[in-house]
């Protein structure tokens, strides 16, 4: 149902990827990470964009320093044909655009050892949940518990929490 790209692939391949997708109704997402910059028609026809603040900023001039201004790069982001809109805001959560809402969702208040690959851990999570059938603002939760897990622990891959790990913390955190 949804393809995540991202640049870590070479971009011939996420283009072709992404046309292969849309053929297929298959809604495409891109994690703009790590930051390159790409043909501006990349951006049309995708169902959603995930950047940090500092993407967010390379890609549409504005500096992602308060909700008025995450509001302003979401509305560039659309006009230059993206559905939806979700911009990581570190311990500040994310803010999320659909076109008729906007917010921010906070981020889970934890004690932090490492944030490398909190990016990562999110989109994982955001993916996951999705697919399950989870809507936007709900998956945005579960993404930031799964995120939230992985700063409690060094590195990248072994800091990844399991399933249960993000369960459990959602129903401690959430009920
Ligand atoms: P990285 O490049 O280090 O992987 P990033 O810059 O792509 O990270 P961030 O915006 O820093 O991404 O963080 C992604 C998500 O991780 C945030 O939206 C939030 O849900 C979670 N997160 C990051 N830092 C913290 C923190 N200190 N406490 C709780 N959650 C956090």
């Amino acid at each position: 149902d949804y393809k995540l790209l991202q640049y870590e692939v070479n971009q011939d391949a996420n283009e072709r990827i992404k046309q292969l997708a849309l053929k297929n109704n298959t809604k495409v997402i891109v994690n703009t990470a790590p930051y390159v910059e790409v043909d501006d028609d990349f951006y049309k026809n995708l169902y959603m964009v995930t950047p940090n603040e500092v993407e967010a900023e390379a890609v549409t001039g504005i500096k992602v320093d308060n909700f008025e201004n995450a509001k302003n790069a979401a509305a560039i982001f659309r006009e230059k044909g993206v559905e939806n809109v979700l911009i990581t805001l570190g311990s500040n959560g994310v803010f999320v655009s659909d076109g008729n809402k906007e917010e921010i969702i906070d981020s889970f208040k934890v004690k932090t050892v490492d944030t490398t690959g909190a990016g990562d851990a999110f989109n994982g999570g955001f993916l996951a949940a999705l697919s399950e059938g989870k809507d936007i603002w709900q998956a945005a939760v579960f993404a930031n518990a799964v995120a939230a897990l992985s700063v409690q622990k060094l590195g990248t891959t072994p800091a990844m929490p399991s399933r249960e790990e993000v369960d459990k913390f959602l129903e401690e955190r959430t009920n």
